[in-house]
């Protein structure tokens, strides 16, 4: 499929992409890896007039790891976050992630920025992102605003981003004791399922569990029945551990597709936590 016909801009600050996102209105498109945008134009779900491609703006890639926080540029790309040594060290939740996400030409061209801006209900950082309760630096014309990952994703392709707004960088708490872990889809490798698990320990036992999910219900949640369950659990008890990740879909309105129907798919997210706390207590 050929995209309708569009204009292409690649401004060199974040001032000039706010100028061209005023000019053209909703005709307007913002591009960073194209790996959800491209597909989109092809099938002409997407229309846009004028893309503004956000390469040539300094400033937003990078990882960055100082006293204890780590600040990730939107730009950045899936296979940047994928080779991190500092990521596997400081944020294993997210570097596994990235490893788990697509494919080598996916992840060589799409950005983490692309991803949870998209909102895709099978983005597998976002479930991440909610698990280190990370914060997004959002930008627009008016100045800067910070919002919690848990206010930003609100619904299917739904973020709080105008759009007239550019997602500029997420950051986060170190979280060593973590884990992602993915139920792929066999033919698309989207996630099913997938969980993702910070936690703190107080020696063998569970202290304190932030579980974030994608893939399941219309956007990534917190499964914050499980996380107060898990407070006390030893993982090694995996009587308790199972016990405490049941219901983890409780209140959701769990999708169902040919490759994973509802009921199933609730039964696998139990698993898949469960799975997520452990690897993140083997960290
Ligand atoms: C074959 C294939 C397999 C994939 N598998 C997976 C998978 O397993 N798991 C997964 O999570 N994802 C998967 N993806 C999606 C992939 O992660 C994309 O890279 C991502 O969804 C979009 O990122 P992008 O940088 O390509 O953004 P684009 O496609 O360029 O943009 C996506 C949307 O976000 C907007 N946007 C982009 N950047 C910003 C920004 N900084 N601020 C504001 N708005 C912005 C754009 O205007 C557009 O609406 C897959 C994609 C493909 C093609």
């Amino acid at each position: 499929m050929i995209p309708t016909k569009f204009e292409y801009a690649k401004p060199s600050s974040l001032d000039e992409a706010f100028a061209l996102l005023a000019e053209h209105g909703p005709d307007a498109k913002l591009l960073a890896g194209g790996h959800s945008l491209i597909p989109m134009m092809k099938l002409r779900l997407a229309e846009p007039e004028m893309l503004i491609d956000l390469a040539g703006i300094p400033g937003l890639t990078g990882i960055t790891v100082r006293d204890g926080r780590v600040s990730i540029g939107a730009m950045t790309k899936h296979a940047t976050l994928a080779a991190s040594e500092e990521l596997r060290q400081h944020a294993p939740v997210l570097f596994e992630a990235a490893n788990a996400l697509g494919d080598p030409q996916v992840r060589n061209r799409g950005t983490i920025g692309g991803a949870l801006a998209n909102g895709d209900p099978g983005c597998d950082y976002a479930a991440v992102m909610l698990a280190l309760d990370a914060t997004f630096t959002v930008a627009g014309k008016g100045g800067t605003r910070e919002e919690a990952a848990s206010s930003f994703m609100v619904g299917m392709f739904e973020t709080t981003l105008s759009p007239e707004e550019v997602l500029v960088g997420v950051s986060f708490a170190a979280a060593p004791a973590s884990a992602y872990v993915k139920y792929a889809h066999p033919a698309s490798g989207y996630p099913l399922v997938g969980a993702a698990v910070v936690l703190s320990m107080n020696g063998d036992a569970i202290s304190e569990a932030r579980v974030g999910v994608t893939g399941v219900g219309d956007h990534a949640f917190r499964a914050g029945s499980v996380e107060k369950a898990l407070a006390g659990v030893r993982p090694s008890d995996r009587t308790a551990l199972e016990g405490a990740c049941a219901g983890s879909a409780a209140g959701v309105d769990v999708r169902s597709e040919p490759a994973a129907g509802a009921g199933y798919r609730s039964a696998m997210c139990d698993v898949y936590v469960s799975r997520a706390v452990l690897a993140a207590t083997r960290g």
